[in-house]
């Protein structure tokens, strides 16, 4: 039966019999790289992400007329037509919905702690990871004499060295309020040389690292902040990579130099894997908040309680591969350390005059320095895979397998290892 056949008609067949439906299904997978739920949001805090996808949308709508107007002509391709149709109606939906919400919390945005499109820090900054099924080598410590174990340099040291000499003429130094501090990112080689020479001329400085272990074998340090007294740094620890060590591992081991930390156990754990640091002389405001008994342990709570900072901590499970790094997360990042050096001094006084537990116990400050010793002593083991990880698959215990059936699942698993 003949179709009266109007230009319009005969345009869209002849765009049907071309590349379309190719390219429709090259578009439809490439939809999938747009930021999904938490991302998006994240990403729309960005211009650079806001405003094309703002284009692409109105694009999007206006094809969705043009297609949606010449519909009804169709005769043999209207299913084609149809599904299309459908198609763009669901993307243009989408990504109007997604938009919405997004701009819709103007306030904030939802902080992503995954963003699929960064590229693996490892192929995309050249560092070389070591995920052989290896115990992990300490190279930079000397083992002892059967050769068996690895030793700390805090091992050679006491508790009694780290302890303040005349601490009753502690005065704390109060923090540079943060926009008024000098702040750098070291990312060249040359600051980094600078960073540590102002290392080499102070007695304390304040120690933070973020890091990244989602989808990764041992995780990555994918920054490190520091604040002296005067002045706050972070380095982009992926530029740096291989220069990190080199510069800083004489400063971390100096038993001379007061490193504050909050919470330090997988800082200290996370230094030794990456950069062959390992830290003697800490003092963990974590551990002096809890000898303390304040309310609650957490850096949040002591920026509250000492500094009258409400710190925002959204940030800290964001994914701080991200580079470059938002202007948001930077002072996130820099919070961390920026008033830990304050909050330190005030904690030793209070140590200092808080009584003993009991007449036979440590004094209060001792036993932070005790705990803080502790936590630097800890050396990073490497998780390795064994014959039994298997069972540590979560279901596994509760699925009741068969001997065979476990026999898969222990062989997928060893499998499944070698390929990531
Ligand atoms: P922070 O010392 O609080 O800055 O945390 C250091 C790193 O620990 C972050 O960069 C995260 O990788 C990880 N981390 C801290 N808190 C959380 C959390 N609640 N959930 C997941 N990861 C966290
Ligand atoms: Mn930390
Ligand atoms: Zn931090």
């Amino acid at each position: 039966m003949a179709v009266q056949e109007s230009p319009e008609l005969k345009s869209l067949e002849a765009l049907i019999a071309s590349s379309f439906p190719e390219t429709l299904s090259t578009l439809s997978s490439i939809s999938l790289a747009i930021p999904a739920n938490s991302d998006f949001h994240f990403f729309c805090n960005f211009d650079e992400f806001k405003v094309p996808i703002n284009e692409i949308s109105q694009m999007s709508q206006c094809v969705l007329e043009t297609v949606g107007g010449s519909g009804h002509f169709c005769g043999k391709s209207k299913s084609f037509l149809g599904v299309a149709h459908d198609w763009l109606v669901n993307v243009n939906h989408e990504i109007l919905q997604r938009m919405d919400v997004a701009l819709d919390e103007n306030k904030e945005a939802k902080v992503s702690f995954h963003i699929a499109t960064i590229k693996k820090p490892q192929h995309e900054y050249n560092i070389l990871v070591n995920n052989a099924n290896l115990p992990f080598e300490h190279v930079w410590l000397e083992r002892s004499e059967d050769n068996l174990h690895f030793i700390h340099p805090v091992e050679k040291l006491s508790v009694m060295d780290f302890l303040d000499k005349n601490i009753a003429e502690i005065k704390p130094v109060k923090p540079l309020p943060l926009e008024g501090t000098p702040f750098k990112v070291v990312e060249e080689v040359n600051d980094l040389k600078d960073l540590a020479a102002k290392l080499h001329g102070v007695e304390e400085f304040a120690v933070d690292l973020e890091h990244n272990q989602y989808r990764s074998f041992q995780g990555l340090t994918c920054l490190m902040q520091i604040s002296t007294r005067s002045e706050d740094y972070i380095v982009d620890t992926f530029k740096l990579w291989d220069h990190i060590g080199t510069y800083l591992r004489d400063i971390f081991k100096d038993p001379n130099k007061k490193k504050v930390m909050h919470g330090a156990e997988r800082d200290i754990i996370w230094l030794q894997r990456d950069f062959g640091i390992y830290v003697c002389n800490l003092f963990d405001t974590g551990q002096a908040s809890r000898v303390l008994k304040l309310e609650r342990n957490s850096l949040e709570f002591l920026l509250k309680h000492y500094c009258g900072v409400a710190a925002n901590k959204q940030y800290q499970n964001a994914d701080w591969r991200i580079r470059p790094i938002p202007d948001v997360m930077t002072r996130y990042a820099r919070e961390d350390t920026h008033y830990l050096l304050y909050i330190y001094d005030v904690m030793r006084i209070d140590l200092h005059t808080m009584a003993r537990a009991d007449e036979l116990s440590d004094s209060p400050l001792i036993e932070v320095y005790k705990r803080s010793y502790d936590v630097c002593m800890q050396l990073y083991e490497k998780e390795l895979l064994t014959v039994n990880s298997y069972l540590h698959i979560y279901g596994v215990q509760a699925a009741h397998f068969n001997a065979v059936q476990l026999a898969i699942v222990a062989g997928l698993c060893e499998w499944r290892d070698r390929i990531a």
